[in-house]
């Protein structure tokens, strides 16, 4: 019998979420942001689900647009970070990618490249975030010098916003694009789940939403996914294979950073920051013991952690526990552990086994 715990991937609630991106886009294309093997989904999973739905996608890595291409699908693929080496460029344009040319040196690879067909490209302006992408002193030259390399086709303005998700928003940097790119008649692609939930004005041609298909809220802390309408699609579960009744005094687990105060008694789940939970998750983490709330215990192990049961007298060995998914979503677990959504989907472990529901095509 292998260790009860299970990441379920829901299909449905995928396509569902996505559906939901592509309304709040309108005329928009929407290209499913399906990095980091879809966030930690599963980019197979990914693909299932919304190969026939999605208006194209986002990635980042060569071996992950193979395996789009592979699945048959022949949407775009934008490439975030571009390409890294010029020997990439001939796979860049054979798989028909758009990537992202962000610096001088890939201007200068695709200049020096004698490309075998035609090439989209997306060019980052740096609007502020000061990551990726041309200021606007270079800007001018590199739209020239890109439009003057043989090969390269359409051209999308592209940059990234670093505050949608907050009170400041998108205000300066869209105002920047508008005023740098002003005339140049070139479609613009702006808008994460952030921006594109918040600020029409910054939809443009083409919205890359990535965060919000998974059913995480962009900004857990002003409005919930659930209040936007999005569902759960990975629900990681696992059982309690322990049970410890305490007393007054006793501590739970390394460190024994959590004293009871009164008869406790506690569950051992498994599942430990091995399999992805996170190990700053404090006590007081919610967690669902046989479908009801309750809250994790001392300090997470590797293999385990612990959660108060004392409440809950007929949840026992066996008994199925949430960590995150269906019913108790993933933004207050990840709030409660002081990160966010992304990095605990991201996060899950290759251990862990994964099963899908929702079956398409
Ligand atoms: C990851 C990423 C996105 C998606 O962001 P979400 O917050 O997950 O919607 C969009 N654009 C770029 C450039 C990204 O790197």
């Amino acid at each position: 019998m292998p260790r009860p715990i299970r990441a379920s991937i829901d299909l449905e609630a995928l396509r569902h979420n996505y559906l939901l991106a592509k309304k709040r886009a309108g005329h928009a294309r929407a290209f499913a942001v399906i990095k980091a093997n879809a966030y930690g989904h599963g980019l197979d999973q990914a693909l299932r689900a919304l190969g026939d739905i999605a208006d194209g996608f986002a990635l980042l890595d060569l071996a992950e647009a193979r395996a789009v291409r592979a699945a048959g699908l022949t949407q775009p693929i934008a490439l975030l970070e571009g390409f890294f080496e010029p020997t990439d460029l001939a796979e860049v344009v054979a798989l028909g990618l758009t990537p992202a040319i962000h610096s001088e040196t890939q201007l200068a690879m695709l200049e020096r490249a004698a490309l075998a067909g035609p090439l989209d490209v997306l060019l980052k302006i740096n609007s502020g975030m000061n990551r990726l992408g041309f200021r606007a002193d270079d800007f001018a030259t590199a739209l020239a010098r890109l439009r003057a390399v043989p090969g390269v086709r359409e051209i999308t303005l592209m940059t990234h916003f670093a505050r949608a998700d907050d009170e400041t928003g998108v205000g300066t940097q869209l105002a920047f694009f508008k005023r740098l790119t002003e005339g140049l008649e070139l479609p613009v692609s702006l808008a994460n789940s952030a921006a594109l939930l918040r600020f029409p004005e910054a939809v443009g041609h083409i919205v890359r939403p990535g965060i919000m298909l998974y059913g995480g809220s962009p900004m857990p802390g002003m409005l919930s996914a659930e209040a936007i309408g999005l569902r759960p699609v990975m629900t990681l579960t696992s059982e309690i294979i322990g049970v410890q009744e305490i007393d007054a005094g006793d501590r739970v687990g390394y460190g024994g950073t959590f004293e009871a105060t009164g008869p406790t008694r506690v569950g051992v789940v498994a599942c430990g920051y091995a399999d992805g939970y996170p190990r700053h998750a404090p006590t007081g983490t919610p967690i669902l013991a046989g479908g009801r709330r309750t809250r994790i215990l001392g300090r997470v192990s590797m293999d385990m952690l612990a959660c108060d049961l004392t409440h809950l007298p007929d949840v026992g060995i066996g008994t199925s526990v949430t960590l995150w998914g269906d019913g108790l979503s993933a933004d207050e677990v990840a709030t409660a552990a002081g990160t966010i959504s992304y990095e605990l989907f991201c996060a899950l472990a290759a251990r862990v086994p994964v099963t899908v529901r929702g079956a398409q095509a």
